[in-house]
């Protein structure tokens, strides 16, 4: 058995019982997998501080003092032992909450101990709480840097906290047949590529010599993490191009040339151009388009998609388009009926509150192939929906709908149809890259011309004569105002209230102009009757939550003032004012908040009043909250299961592993094909090919692409 499959429990210093807490708190099982578990951060243990060193933003440090005195306070749950430790200049106080009886007796007055913790300060004075603490020994050399380990609570309450972990890391780097190691980077990548070997790598991240040496290991850790992803994803995507039969497009007719000459109503940006011709390249080769569609809000992604659809009516198919929102898909069938009907296509609208004979006669529609597109919602993939030949899905929003669902749209067919995802989030790069693998990306990096620039600026609720001053003034002049409550999942009541109060208060502040209420938990007849009211001119203030995020457009609307924007992520923030600037002179976003916010916020929100780029403002989000909260990012279908390499972070290491990848890849398309994938044509079961049947280990990738390693070396 290979070294790295060793059963945890054989480790010195782990045993049964220790075994069993570490696998069920940290899912390590194995030597391989505890090496693998990389320390949050480093800490110096190269020296001792004084206490008049400490300051408040320190981690964890090391100091050489002697134990003074100790005293038991309070009572009950309250009780605990304070102790005083001098370095010979001042005194820092140490306490424990639990394990009285035992640390009253541990130490002796006088003499010296290496206490190891995290430096507060309480009313004014140094202490720490349940720091480590060990006997000084002048003889045993300094510990240098060693790993701060992410340890559950419960496994910390039991007693098992940094000190356990760096002991049997200790043990492990330094088992005798530590040397068997084999890495999984080949040496030809590791050559090409200057990365640290394995076992200096391994060792390093849990011990570094330097600060130099930490940070070479890092990369190579990252390296080896990101390259098999990228491995894995570019194969999954090879497999698909390759298996996924397609309908071929290869006509250009009447519709798609009728519509373009005598009825588009504006010159097409050149940026529409370039996707309309990157759609048509895809849709023509016999393969399933998979094509991921990012256009910043208002960049005109509608009209890429009818015109795409009228290429599908050409060749004699169906399309379908699906909207995350009832009020988005409603918007969506207003605009596509109106240009369909230019040239003769019939469209229809089918979201969950059609009525059930409307419905009939969609469905028949749709199956005799006399509806050309179906615009809606979920209702769209609902099981008594078939079609004639659905040959075109389009799907607005994605970050709204998972992988299951537009898996869902493609059953519908013989043949898988085309997929057009469309997207306003703008996807960083280097997500894009590892998380959409498997879909080509085609961007409308362009708006069409005439937009108005909008004026964003940061109020506090001391401001809210001023604003409300604006607001009066944008209305007189003729627009129409959003103002946004944030709406948070758990707690809906409690949001709706607020919604509701601010919707009476701006009634009694603006008594005399329309003001109209949309919100999640309003029956859809209303909010159109509202929405409309707005897009009318009838009304001349809508108050609402995020409902209006997406697809909303009025554009004589002028000022979208969002309430405690704190609360919002600054994608939703870029959308929500994308909703205004589309027609106005001159529009303003005013994000409000309370007087006082933190720093952190106060930059993020910043960031807003500096750029209009939602592709600064997606880098920026992604940078301070981290690519995993991003919205879409669970859609990939592929478990990233990252432990080292930050996408948001390493984007550079994301595109050479991605080229590195792709090399190996056209170096050796015999070796992509899945085996256990077994699907050529379609009927019946479909979609058997995903990210994670094709999914291999990295040392069957290993194996698999770089055979001329050694591998006798592993049994
Ligand atoms: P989004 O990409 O956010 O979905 P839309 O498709 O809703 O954007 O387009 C926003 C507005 O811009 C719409 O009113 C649309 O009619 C208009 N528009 C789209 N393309 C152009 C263009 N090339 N020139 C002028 N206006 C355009
Ligand atoms: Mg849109």
């Amino acid at each position: 058995m290979g070294f790295l499959d060793t059963d945890i429990k054989f480790l010195k210093g782990v045993g049964d019982t220790r075994a069993k807490v570490l696998a069920s708190e940290l899912e390590v099982t194995n030597f391989g997998e505890l090496l693998y578990t990389f320390p949050m951060r480093h800490i110096d243990r190269s020296r001792f501080y004084k206490i008049s060193e400490f300051s408040g933003d320190m981690p964890y440090v090391q100091v050489l003092a002697y134990f003074v005195s100790c005293q038991i306070e309070g009572e009950g749950a309250k009780r605990r032992l304070k102790a005083l430790f001098s370095d010979g200049h001042r005194l820092m106080e140490v306490t424990w909450f639990t394990k009285i009886s035992y640390f009253q007796n541990a130490y002796k007055p006088g003499v010296e101990y290496v206490l190891f913790g995290k430096p507060t300060l309480y009313r004014s004075e140094w202490q720490m709480s349940h720091p480590e603490i060990d006997p000084y020994d002048p003889a045993s050399p300094p510990r240098g840097f060693s790993g701060v380990y992410s340890i559950p609570d419960k496994m910390r309450k039991r007693g098992y906290a940094t000190r356990f972990m760096s002991n049997i890391m200790r043990n492990l780097v330094e088992h005798p047949r530590f040397g068997e190691i084999v890495d999984p980077l080949p040496r030809e990548v590791r050559e090409r590529y200057r990365l640290m070997g394995i076992r200096e790598a391994l060792s390093n991240m849990h011990f570094p010599e330097s600060k130099e040496s930490l940070q070479r290991a890092r990369e190579r850790m990252k390296f080896e993490e990101l390259y098999y992803l990228q491995l894995n994803i570019q194969r999954y995507s090879r497999e698909r191009g390759r298996r996924i039969r397609g309908y071929c497009f290869t006509r250009i007719g009447d519709y798609f040339n009728g519509y373009f000459k005598n009825h588009i109503p504006f010159e097409l940006t050149g940026a529409q151009k370039r996707v309309l011709k990157e759609i048509r390249n895809d849709m023509r080769t016999g393969r399933q388009m998979n094509r991921l569609l990012q256009g910043d809000v208002g960049s005109g992604k509608t009209m890429v998609a009818f015109m795409t659809m009228l290429m599908a009516a050409d060749n004699g198919f169906q399309s379908a388009l699906m909207a995350p929102t009832e009020i988005l898909a409603t918007q969506h069938y207003e605009t596509i009926k109106a240009w369909g009907d230019k040239v003769g296509l019939r469209v229809e609208l089918l979201t969950g509150s059609t009525r059930t004979k409307a419905r009939r006669v969609i469905h028949e529609g749709l199956l005799t192939g006399d509806i050309d597109i179906i615009v809606g919602t979920h209702a769209l993939i609902e099981d008594t929906v078939q079609f004639r030949n659905l040959g075109l899905t389009i799907i607005d929003e994605q970050h709204r709908f998972g992988v299951a669902q537009r898996g869902k749209m493609w059953k519908k067919g013989n043949i898988a149809p085309h997929v057009l995802v469309m997207t306003a989030t703008p996807i960083p790069r280097t997500l894009a890259m590892t998380v959409y693998g498997d879909l080509d990306v085609s961007v409308i990096d362009e708006l069409p011309p005439g937009r108005k620039p909008i004026q964003t600026s940061l109020r506090y609720d001391t401001n809210r004569n001023e604003v409300y001053q604006l607001l009066y003034r944008e209305m007189q002049a003729g627009h129409q105002v959003y103002i946004v409550f944030p709406l948070v999942k758990e707690n809906e009541k409690l949001d709706l209230k607020s919604v509701e109060q601010g919707f009476e208060r701006i009634q009694k502040i603006f008594p005399n102009v329309g003001v109209r209420m949309v919100h999640g938990k309003m029956k859809p007849a209303e909010k159109d009757l509202n929405m409309d009211a707005l897009a009318s001119g009838e009304a001349k203030i809508l108050v609402a939550t995020t409902v209006i995020e997406v697809g909303v457009n009025v554009p004589n609307a002028s000022v979208m003032l969002i309430e405690n924007a704190e609360r919002f992520g600054l994608s939703q923030l870029h959308q929500l004012r994308g909703r205004v600037g589309r027609g106005a002179e001159h529009s303003f976003c005013i994000l409000m908040t309370k007087h006082q916010i933190g720093a952190e916020t106060r930059k993020r929100l910043t960031i807003m009043t500096q750029t209009t780029d939602g592709f600064v403002i997606s880098e920026a989000d992604m940078q301070m909250r981290g690519p995993g909260d991003m919205e879409g990012t669970q859609q990939s279908g592929i478990a990233f299961n990252l432990k080292i390499a930050n996408l948001a972070k390493d984007g550079q290491i994301v595109s050479i592993c991605r080229q590195a990848a792709e090399s190996v890849l056209n170096a050796h398309p015999e070796l992509i094909e899945a085996p256990q994938v077994g699907i050529e044509e379609y009927p019946g079961e479909r979609i058997e090919l995903s990210p994670e049947s094709v999914a291999l280990t990295k040392m069957e990738l290993h194996k698999r692409f770089h055979k001329e390693y050694d591998w006798s070396q592993i049994s």
